[in-house]
């Protein structure tokens, strides 16, 4: 049932590494939180979509480009007849609905998801008319926190309040539904056009030498790690990890801050901080990166 599942992005992924290795900004913290928000909301949404029956198609978080637009979407899923757009909020607090506008309770507007949702609705319609398919597409956004109230919420739109979320499932499940091969094709089809490389990124500028190196616990981020034997116990929460799958886990974080420069034992050991045998480092390296380039120069991918 699921042709794309559904994990952290990079750009949450690089600000959870940088929040870890210097200061952000109120702002940095801020635009970091609401990542972490919309995703945490996101997975709240999928354990929905887990009850959802067979003979249906889901690709979570999908970029797209149409009509030179790029558009995201957060859940999409494929029925026999049906292609729906699904745009996951995780608001909390009160917010109020005034002449298709919505509002905060201190009167801030927010960007209508609304127009948000038409406007992605349009580019992919566009987009699966120039592929070939014609499959009607129905919209809808779901607000997924428990503590969101939407005062003079009106009854008939494309929201799906909290409350609602249950039935919303219910009533897709009550539908009945056969996955063609046609089906599988679009999905196949718009999977191929996901791009990788998002244009909304809005990282923090950061330098190798600001950063604070070491590596984290894979359980609670901390740097108070020590190593036993073959092993680093981390002294904050006692998880315990092998020296390899540390280091691994490292060069990976390296290589998502810094695509551009050459992974090199000397690097990894200055970065890992921890490992004191250079012998150590490059056996790692050897064993679970590709080499790349000559002696002296030697890099990983
Ligand atoms: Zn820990």
């Amino acid at each position: 049932m699921y042709f794309k599942t559904r994990t952290e992005s990079p750009e949450l992924l690089i600000y959870k590494s940088l929040n870890n290795r210097m200061v952000l900004s109120e702002k940095e913290k801020q635009y970091f939180s609401n990542l972490q928000k919309g995703y945490d909301g996101e997975l709240m949404f999928d354990s929905f979509i887990e009850k959802l029956q067979s003979n249906r198609l889901v690709l979570n978080d999908l970029l797209l480009k149409s009509n030179n637009t790029t558009f995201q979407i957060d859940t999409l899923l494929i029925m026999s007849d049906t292609v729906y757009v699904i745009e996951v909020k995780n608001y909390e607090g009160d917010f109020y609905f005034e002449k298709d506008k919505l509002f905060t309770r201190s009167k801030v507007e927010i960007v209508s998801p609304l127009i948000q949702l038409s406007r992605t609705e349009s580019l992919l319609r566009q987009l699966l008319n120039n592929l070939g398919f014609t499959i009607p597409i129905q919209s809808f956004v779901v607000f997924v926190n428990p503590e969101f109230t939407l005062y003079q919420a009106p009854m008939e739109s494309a929201f799906i309040l909290p409350t609602q979320i249950l039935r919303f499932i219910k009533q897709l499940n009550a539908k009945y539904s056969k996955i063609t091969e046609k089906h599988k094709l679009i999905a196949e089809k718009l999977l191929s056009l996901h791009l990788t490389e998002s244009p909304f990124n809005k990282l923090p500028a950061f330098e190798y030498d600001q950063l604070k190196k070491g590596i984290t616990c894979a359980s609670c981020d901390s740097f108070s790690l020590k190593v036993e034997g073959r092993k680093i116990k981390c002294t904050n929460c006692e998880h315990v990890e092998t020296i390899t799958s540390s280091v691994i886990r490292s060069v990976k974080e390296l290589r998502l801050l810094f695509p551009e420069n050459k992974v090199t034992t000397s690097i990894v050991q200055d970065w890992c901080k921890i490992v004191d045998s250079k012998k150590v480092i490059r056996k790692i390296l050897v064993d679970h990166f590709e080499k790349n380039g000559k002696f002296r120069r030697t890099y990983y991918e």
